[in-house]
């Protein structure tokens, strides 16, 4: 097993088997202690005592004594207990306000997938991305008819033309370049939250594309750097709202900067001790990501000379 990060490490048997019986679906989906896990408007219930949070579960029966029938998909198995999730975004939220106890409270995902344990956050990213995936395909790419959710959300079948879809994940590359004791890093437009932070460089691989290919594309495109020996470090499911994230270091061959001003705001050569004392948050001109976000354990992995 390689990196372990934040929204993965996911304990959840995702019973493979069981599914294909939808019989045994439905018992679970209408079961009223098959645990819950609640989101309302893609922020998920977690219930807080003082500064500690983590994720709230809600017995079926309990939501549906509220006058409630959510939508469920099934998420697994985990200690010999099925947990099930649901959006509750068709509701208004008086009516969701009344499943809540002391502590409740909705909080956005990436926030969640912070402060939460990792097995925790793990869950938060299959049940979300699967969620807000049957949410979206609710109608057939190929001819337009209903479609409806099938081994309890793992797909969907046109009612009309009976094609069936699956859920996506959309690969991400993201990589540190590096030139000796310099590393490129980057902001791009629209994500200007703090003006000194600087990331990787990042971009959705494309169709017909290898992850290497990819990294050269972007990292062309974004900075006008060509790379060389493209070397795979760890990746990270990233549920916004279904992406995986590909981690990667490569070498520069070239060191001018180009860089795209239609997708990218800054592009710079940061000398490694700028960017460890960065990691320390102790640098005024750089600040670079946090631990959430794969992007910080690359940067951390070079300018340690992990790799
Ligand atoms: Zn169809």
């Amino acid at each position: 097993m390689g990196k372990i990060l934040k929204f993965s490490g996911n304990n959840i048997d995702r019973l493979e088997v069981q599914r294909r019986d939808e019989n045994w679906i439905s018992d679970k989906l209408s079961d009223p202690d098959s645990k819950v896990i609640v989101y309302n408007k893609s922020k998920v219930l977690v219930k807080k005592i003082f500064s500690n949070i983590t994720l709230k579960f809600i017995p079926l029966g309990d939501i549906k004594s509220k006058g409630i029938e959510p939508k469920l998909i099934l998420v697994g198995d985990l200690s010999g207990e099925i947990y099930l999730a649901t959006d509750l975004n068709d509701f208004a939220d008086e009516k969701v306000n009344t499943i809540l106890s002391d502590g409740d409270e909705f909080i956005d995902c990436r926030t969640a997938g912070d402060e939460l344990s990792l097995s925790q956050g793990g869950i938060i990213s299959q049940s979300k991305s699967q969620l807000e995936w049957n949410r979206k395909n609710g109608f057939c790419g190929i001819c337009g008819g209903k479609t409806n959710g099938q081994r309890g959300g793992q797909s969907r079948k046109c009612l009309t033309c009976e094609t069936e879809m699956f859920p996506r994940t959309d690969p991400v590359m993201i990589t540190v370049v590096s030139d000796g004791d310099y590393c490129l890093l980057g902001q791009s437009k629209g994500r200007l939250s703090k003006l000194n932070i600087y990331s990787c460089l990042a971009g959705f691989v494309d169709q017909g594309e290898s992850i290497e290919e990819a990294v050269s594309r972007e990292i062309m495109e974004e900075s006008g750097i060509k790379v060389k020996n493209v070397n795979y470090y760890a990746s990270q499911p990233w549920p916004f709202p279904w992406s995986l994230m590909i981690g990667c270091h490569a070498e520069a061959e070239t060191n001018e900067i180009n860089y795209d001003e239609h997708e990218m705001h800054s592009v710079k050569w940061f000398h490694r001790d700028e960017v460890l004392d960065a990691l320390k948050e102790s640098n005024d001109d750089l600040s670079v990501p946090g631990s959430i976000a794969i992007a910080h354990h690359l940067i951390k992995a070079w300018a340690t000379k992990e790799v």
